[in-house]
């Protein structure tokens, strides 16, 4: 099926995987993965893309070269994180069929043949979502309940939940998810912003096969918070309706105030009415003007226009080859 002379644009299917820091887990994943591919009857491209891995990543990957499917390994010049990384490997990927995954086998590649008959029988996207989180905390599963909650209240077309960045993307969501020129990508809510024929599995998460995961607590709600304010403006809302709200009762309760001196008269009282007041509105000016300040800085970033990763190298391992086609390119800037 992977013929010496198969051209890039004979390439059915692309599996992206971001890398940062899994040396332990590659041999295994690689391993997995390429079984897998090799019982499905399209040909295959495996892009590994390093997002700036400080361990043995780069090594490990190296020695793929013995395979029976078409390796291609992007360096990224630092760890951009992983939406940047799948970014890279969205833009250089050939496949009619884009398959995000990640590396730690916590998505197991032995779906990937449901995937592609989904496909095939003419969906676009095809959302992984999962039924049961092995090795996740109750808070991890909870809080992340919590934030497809709100985020789907927010946005404005629905975001499935559950659904990470376990995905098959057909060539033409691929081709409209490449020409976005957004530097701030929330790729879960991106993903499903094509629209086209999309259709949720559900399967069963798997733990860690080793090593940790490398979203920290502060870096989720980063993640929680960069998703609402890219797919939802309406946070900045929020500041009128409070406004308003606080300022039709303090009219009302002006009002009961003036009564209530007229008739009764008033001793110096109400200290704690005044504190509490202000207290209250210190409040929601302070988080008013929070939330203006996250959709500006989003505006910030977007008009600096940097770009969202840079391509250190790129080596392309043919398994056909007995040696390793090696293609480097120098440091690279790609403006997307
Ligand atoms: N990853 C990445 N860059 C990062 C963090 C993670 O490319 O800055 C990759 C990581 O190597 C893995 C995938 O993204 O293949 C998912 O990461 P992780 O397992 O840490 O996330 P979790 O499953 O806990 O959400
Ligand atoms: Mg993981």
């Amino acid at each position: 099926m992977n013929s010496p002379q198969r051209s890039r644009k004979e390439i059915s299917v692309s599996v992206i995987v971001p890398v940062f820091n899994e040396e332990s887990v590659l041999p295994e994943f690689h391993k997995r993965l390429t079984s897998i591919l090799n019982t499905v009857h399209e040909s295959s491209e495996i892009i590994y893309v390093n997002d700036g891995s400080t361990d043995n990543s780069t090594t490990v990957i190296n020695d793929f070269k013995k395979t029976s499917t078409k390796v291609l390994l992007i360096n990224l010049s630092r760890n951009f994180g992983k939406e940047a990384a799948m970014c890279a490997g969205l833009l250089k990927s050939n496949g009619k069929a884009v398959i995000l995954i990640d590396a730690d086998l916590q998505d197991p590649p032995e779906l990937i043949p449901l995937m592609l008959s989904k496909w095939k029988s003419g969906f676009d996207i095809i959302n992984m979502q999962r039924s049961i989180r092995h090795g996740e905390s109750w808070f991890k599963k909870f809080s992340s309940s919590m934030f497809y909650k709100i985020l789907n209240k927010l946005s404005d077309y629905h975001i499935p939940a559950d659904v990470g960045d376990f995905r098959l993307l057909s060539r033409r969501v691929v081709n409209e998810l490449n020409q976005l020129s957004e530097k701030n990508v929330y790729m879960k809510g991106l993903l499903v912003w094509p629209g086209f024929e999309q259709v949720t599995l559900q399967f069963e998460r798997d733990k860690r096969w080793c090593g940790e995961s490398k979203w920290p607590l502060l870096k989720l709600v980063g993640l929680a918070v960069d998703g609402i304010t890219s797919f939802s403006t309406k946070p900045l809302q929020l500041a009128t309706y409070l406004g308003g709200t606080l300022a039709f009762t303090s009219f009302l309760y002006g009002v009961w105030i003036i009564l209530k001196t007229m008739f009764f008269g008033e001793a110096v009282t109400g200290f704690p009415t005044i504190m509490v007041a202000m207290i209250a509105l210190g409040g929601f000016q302070l988080l008013s003007i929070g939330l203006i300040g996250s959709y500006v800085g989003r505006i910030y970033n977007e008009v600096k226009n940097r770009p969202r990763f840079i391509i250190k190298d790129e080596v392309v391992f043919e398994e056909t080859k007995s040696s390793v086609a090696r293609v480097e390119f120098p440091v690279k800037q790609v403006n997307r």
